[in-house]
């Protein structure tokens, strides 16, 4: 893969253009813009096609060409093609014709998105020659980071608020990374985040190398559509914290309409946030593109509790161009979210999945998704990671003696029942 070199071209800045070497930086110097992956589309059409990529194994890497790194992948080359599964029941639930789950609860290897952009980052802070890697993270991410270094090699940091929820925290711990427990808010574990990358040089997977690890989140989009059949859903709903996925699944299919994967069709993505913590959300539904943070963060969605979302204003002119909405939902909403997807899809996903459903329910209550139109909820992270947030509000077990006739005096009221 030699050629690839020539895909990914530059780093360039997402307000000025100007272009940067693919070095871990993440600012451009003269307005603070943002830097993001830029590639040579016309080359990549030459050399790509459905049959090309269809021939490959069924992971995130398909899409190689379109994603930030030299060489080949040295880092989760597993990650990805998880399930895009057809949800009925939960379909005539929800009031609409045709509704699909991007199950990503059964990413390989920690049961979240989070694994593809660490795929990307990790692999790419191999080709810059990073030892330590690092992140901010609201659980997910450190998980991701913390199992991806173990089976790399790397050495690890993870940095977390220090109240997230017991199966996040040793779902780090496990892989022997180094947990730091922060006292504050994520805003403030980012902010002390930079500060240690500026100082010590390691590779802060969102941070310093968030250009390769956001490029990352592409491969999410890139899936739905090809298992979708080669076509765009006419609606996406996308949980947000920091923004960076939904601005990124936008990315991928437009990407893929310039490539000539796919013929050009309109879609829209619609972004869903806990009201703990909304200011995305907010700041579209007030009609502005200026997100106020929210300093102190109130819900039972860790995941997605960013106060101040780097790529707000981005996922806000994401939705804006696509015609998308954003909405949000309390924490009861969440809880029956959960319950939704489980009873009616048989998915169990943690709390941010809660918000993708709740939110799905309000854009299709108020119109802003018609009923009639195709529709994927992007679900990010397995229930068994936030299980605290639903303990007790699913019922409990009825415990009997080891005794037939204590069953028998059990089931003797369940009409779909029949003695045989
Ligand atoms: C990180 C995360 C997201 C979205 O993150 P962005 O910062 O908006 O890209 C969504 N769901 C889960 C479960 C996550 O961990
Ligand atoms: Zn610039």
């Amino acid at each position: 893969m030699s050629e690839q070199k020539t895909f990914f071209s530059n780093l360039k800045c997402r307000e000025c253009g100007r272009l940067y070497p693919k070095e871990a930086i993440h600012i451009c110097e003269f307005d603070f813009g943002p830097l993001e992956a830029a590639y040579d589309y016309d080359l990549i059409a030459k050399h790509i096609n459905r049959d090309i990529i269809q021939s490959r194994p069924q992971t995130m890497w398909r899409y190689r060409e379109l994603l930030p790194i030299d060489g080949d992948p040295t880092v989760g080359f597993q990650v990805g093609f998880t399930p895009l599964v057809r949800a009925d029941r939960l379909a005539r639930q929800l009031g609409v014709e045709e509704l699909y789950i991007k199950n990503d609860t059964v990413n390989y290897p920690t049961l979240s998105f989070k694994d593809r952009v660490v795929s990307v980052a990790l692999s790419r802070a191999r080709e810059l020659g990073f030892q330590v890697v690092a992140c901010a993270s609201t659980g997910n991410l450190a998980n991701s980071v913390a199992a991806n270094a173990a089976a790399a090699g790397l050495t690890s940091y993870v940095l977390i608020p220090a109240n997230l929820e017991k199966s996040k925290i040793v779902g780090s711990l496990v892989y022997g990374t180094h947990v730091i427990g922060i006292e504050g808010a994520y805003d403030q574990v980012n902010r002390l985040c930079s500060e240690i990358a500026g100082k010590y040089g390691w590779g802060f997977v969102n941070v310093n190398l968030r250009p390769y690890y956001a490029e990352g989140s592409k491969s999410m989009g890139f899936e739905i559509a090809e298992q979708l059949d080669w076509k765009l859903p006419k609606h996406t709903v996308i949980p947000m914290a920091s923004g960076s996925l939904l601005t990124k699944i936008h990315k991928a299919y437009n990407e893929f309409i310039k490539v000539g994967i796919l013929p050009d069709q309109s879609f829209s993505v619609h972004g869903a946030q806990a009201s703990g913590c909304s200011p995305i959300s907010e700041a579209h539904k007030k009609k502005t593109d200026i997100v106020k943070p929210v300093p102190n963060p109130n819900t039972i969605v860790k995941s997605l509790a960013i106060g101040t979302p780097a790529d707000g204003y981005y996922a806000l002119r994401s939705m804006e161009q696509t015609g998308g909405s954003a909405e949000d939902c309390t924490d009861e909403e969440v809880i029956q979210g959960i319950r939704d997807l489980a009873e009616y899809a048989g998915v169990f996903a943690e709390t941010a999945g809660g918000v993708t459903v709740a939110c799905a329910r309000k854009l299709i209550n108020s119109g802003k998704i018609p009923r009639n139109e195709s529709i994927v909820l992007c679900i990010t992270g397995h229930g068994l990671k936030t299980q605290e947030a639903i303990h007790g509000q699913c019922g409990e077990p009825r415990i009997i003696k080891p005794s037939l006739r204590e069953f028998e005096a059990l089931v003797k009221n369940d009409p779909a029942i029949q003695p045989a």
